[in-house]
């Protein structure tokens, strides 16, 4: 018996909430992933993600293939072993790295021939290899090789997606290993008939999860939430939905909203580097002055352990003085308000609240949001 299985507790409007199994334990939907990019969240340890209820993690194949190698990771243990992580990990397939490299890599039908961006050495991935790799690492939940084109390039898009779907019944076919679960990547850039046919094509061949690729590359966010809106009723309500790296927390709410279970997103790690913090009411820089005396915590509502025990005057402090701290504090605020969030929608769900949560949280946050560029 497979130890995957995918439970719908309770529906409000297209959203859902939902129990995952996987070999690890089980995730409660929605859920965020934290990303940790060379098998490690940046700044923080295993014991801290669990504390902040971190469930599910997502490592890059390309980064841990060329870094330490996967034969390494597989000998260690698998990815559990190595980072120590004893809850379910989830890998990506390696195909947007590539593909941002773009003067670096040669696609042709049988896979992409690239050279590592840390030496220049050459390497190859096809869709075999990829499945090969992300075997060794072990993670429960694994992708399939995917090209994400630039999204407004109908010819490109038109080309990707024979690719991309050529590839994923490759991927299929490779596995071997049955406690791990692949998952299928839709692509077709803000093409909503392009986007369908790969829904339908990708679904059909029995994946049993569906991931969304190739949103949050360039497009509006206009563009991305009318892929959603038409994509939604073509998805299988019976599997779980996975949308790629997204993951502001406005972003999160919409995408919930549109019926998607599961998301990653290096946002909130990434931006806690540049000493910026998520609020309900916006994000804000510790760096600047007008924290320097704040006693405040970053957000008085948020149950963190930063929140808790610091002030917003520590905080720029630590910053200002270069301190290692200051970058593991925020990540533990940033990742908790996005870990938070997905926690009170799911009770929303339950509670067929939805509509009225969701209006209120993206009401506060755009009345309060400052106009700051993402760093
Ligand atoms: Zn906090």
């Amino acid at each position: 018996m497979s130890p995957f299985s995918f439970e719908v507790e309770a529906r409000d409007g297209r959203a859902r909430a939902a129990t995952i199994h996987t070999p690890h334990g089980d995730l409660r939907t929605p859920v965020f992933a934290p990303v940790g990019t060379q098998a490690t969240v940046k700044s923080v340890t295993p014991t801290q993600l669990e504390d902040l209820g971190a469930s599910l993690l997502l490592a890059n194949t390309y980064h841990l293939h060329l870094r330490p190698g996967a034969e390494v990771v597989e000998r260690m243990g698998g990815l559990h072993g190595f980072m120590g992580w004893r809850k379910p990990i989830l890998t990506d397939s390696g195909g947007y790295q590539i593909f941002s490299l773009s003067d670096r890599r040669r696609i042709d039908p049988d896979g992409v021939t690239f050279q590592s961006h840390l030496d220049g050495s050459s390497h190859r991935f096809t869709p075999e290899r990829v499945v090969e790799i992300q075997q060794r690492l072990g993670a429960d939940i694994i992708m399939a090789l995917d090209e994400c084109p630039e999204p407004h390039d109908r010819a490109a898009n038109e080309r990707a997606l024979r690719r991309t779907h050529a590839w994923a019944e490759r991927c299929l076919a490779a596995k071997t290993r049955d406690d791990q679960a692949l998952f299928g990547i839709a692509q077709g850039g803000i093409f909503e008939d392009l986007r369908l046919e790969s829904v339908e094509f990708i679904a059909g061949l029995g994946f049993p999860g569906i991931a969304i690729g190739g949103l949050s590359v360039g497009e509006t966010k206009t563009e991305m939430l009318a892929v959603l809106d038409a994509i939604e009723p073509a998805l299988p309500s019976d599997r779980p939905r996975y949308l790629m790296g997204v993951g502001s927390l406005e972003d999160f709410v919409q995408a919930v909203m549109r019926g998607i279970d599961l998301m990653d997103c290096v946002f909130p790690t990434r931006l806690a580097r540049n000493h910026a913090a998520l609020t309900p009411l916006g994000r804000i820089h510790l760096r600047s002055a007008p924290y320097a005396a704040d006693p405040r915590p970053i957000d008085p509502d948020c149950p963190c352990y930063t929140c808790r025990s610091f002030s917003r005057a520590y905080l720029r402090h630590l910053v200002v003085a270069g301190e290692m701290l200051g970058a593991t504090l925020i990540t533990i605020h940033n990742l908790t308000s996005l870990i938070s969030l997905a926690g009170r929608l799911r009770q929303a769900i339950l509670e067929h609240q939805v509509d009225s949560f969701a209006a209120s949280f993206l009401a506060a946050y755009r009345k309060h949001r400052l106009p700051e560029p993402i760093p």
